[in-house]
């Protein structure tokens, strides 16, 4: 089928849904974003960008072949969080080289590359539904206004509403995970950027420098039994995030000294959908399958299906074909990635006699242990 003139409505502005709207919009279909926010803002926080997504913001142009803003990645540092002392080395993906970017600066790129393709963006539109027609779906506007699309795609998020209506209600689950995130000014400079993973039982810290390296990105995680509130931006207390990462040692109790304005967000997760699309509409990105951040694949599995969802409408005769491609495509591979995130959850907070057999056999095999992830890594949505 011909996708040249038809028209999508993507719901939500975040990385997933610009990268999708890109992706349609190149191959000639005419897209409008709505956005609820008044402006294209990301908190200030850092996103490990690995080469499966990088391939992506490549072959839609966003990125030449060293990205400007972002820090290439020498590997990962795995510490053990008492001293700090050095448990493992991990060499960088055999797939590709993965770039530390500040997440406004991955949004800005996107929506300036979406801009110049003719992608149509509507800020301050809060999507309060959408509805399937025989012939199209049709957007509906809080404030009343009602747009009709031959497709709508569904990129809102963790918490997306139009997954509720595709998949009846489900209530998303407290993982019991916190994450703590800042960034703070950094003055050293070093010639092979790597990232530090710091881990002790039932917390961990991730730790890369962001930009010239002018900046250090700080994500600290733990396990805890109480939340109320679901969010991104609540402010967390500086002191407390100390307290809580008390017997943390080595550079990494530094750079915790030098947090001022954390953010603090309770992990909640739905499982990955069961159903992706109804012939007219499709969920994409968190809203299809949210994660934990233990692969640091959220964002990289958004702009995967951004482009499988494009190039989906290749060849087909219709668009519910289009997107029952794109949906068996994209679930087993959600899935997969999903659960390994899952699995790190347990790995990354192993405690007592289980933590210091989990160094040993990391000691002994760490830098083969990259490998066990190449199938992430070296992906390929665009082959
Ligand atoms: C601590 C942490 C660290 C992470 N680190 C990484 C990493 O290193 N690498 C990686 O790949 N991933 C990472 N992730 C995951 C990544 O942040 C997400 O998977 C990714 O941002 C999801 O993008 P999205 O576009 O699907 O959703 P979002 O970014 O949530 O965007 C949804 C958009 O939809 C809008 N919206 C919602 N409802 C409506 C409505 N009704 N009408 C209009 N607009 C609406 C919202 O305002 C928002 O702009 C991390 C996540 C966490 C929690």
């Amino acid at each position: 089928m011909k996708i040249s003139g038809l028209k999508f409505g993507v719901i939500g502005g975040g990385i997933g849904g610009i990268a999708a709207a890109l992706a349609l919009q190149q191959r000639g279909a005419q897209v409008t974003v709505f956005e609820q926010a008044k402006a294209l803002t990301e908190v200030g926080a850092g996103l490990q960008i690995s080469a499966n997504g990088m391939v992506v913001l490549r072959a839609l142009n966003v990125v030449g072949d060293m990205p400007e803003t972002a820090v290439a990645s020498g590997g990962t540092m795995i510490r053990d969080y008492r001293s700090g002392r050095l448990v493992s080395a991990l060499p960088p993906p055999s797939a590709g080289t993965t770039y530390y970017y500040h997440r406004a600066d991955l949004l800005d790129a996107l929506h300036q590359a979406a801009l110049r393709a003719g992608v149509e963006f509507l800020l301050g539109a809060r999507v309060e539904q959408v509805r399937k027609h025989p012939s199209d779906a049709e957007v509906a506007l809080d404030d009343g206004t009602r747009h009709r699309f031959d497709c709508a795609i569904a990129a809102d998020g963790g918490r997306s509403a139009i997954r509720t209506d595709l998949n009846g209600p489900e209530t998303p689950a407290f993982t019991h995970q916190v994450a703590w995130r800042a960034i703070i000014p950094w003055s050293e400079h070093a010639e092979t950027v790597r990232a530090a993973l710091t881990m002790g039982p039932g917390r961990h810290v991730v730790t890369y420098p962001l930009r010239d390296q002018s900046l250090m990105n700080v994500v600290a995680i733990e396990e805890r039994s109480d939340w109320t509130e679901e969010g991104w931006r609540l402010r967390g207390d500086p002191e407390d995030l100390r307290e809580r990462f008390a017997d943390f040692g080595g550079e990494v109790r530094e750079i915790l000294q030098q947090v001022q304005k954390p953010h603090i967000w309770a992990l909640f997760l739905r499982p990955v959908a069961q159903t992706w699309q109804n012939g007219r509409i499709a969920l994409l990105g968190d809203a299809a399958h949210p994660t934990l951040p233990f692969m640091a694949q959220g964002a990289c599995l958004a702009l995967e299906d951004a482009y499988v969802l494009a190039r989906a409408f290749d060849d087909q005769s219709g668009i519910q074909q289009a997107l029952e491609i794109y949906e068996t495509h994209r679930r087993s591979r959600a899935r997969k990635v999903v659960a390994a995130a899952g699995a790190n959850a347990r790995n990354f907070h192993l405690r007592g006699p289980m933590r210091l057999a989990a160094q040993a056999a990391l000691m002994a095999i760490g830098p083969r242990l990259s490998r066990k992830y190449e199938w992430i890594y070296s992906y390929d949505a665009t082959a």
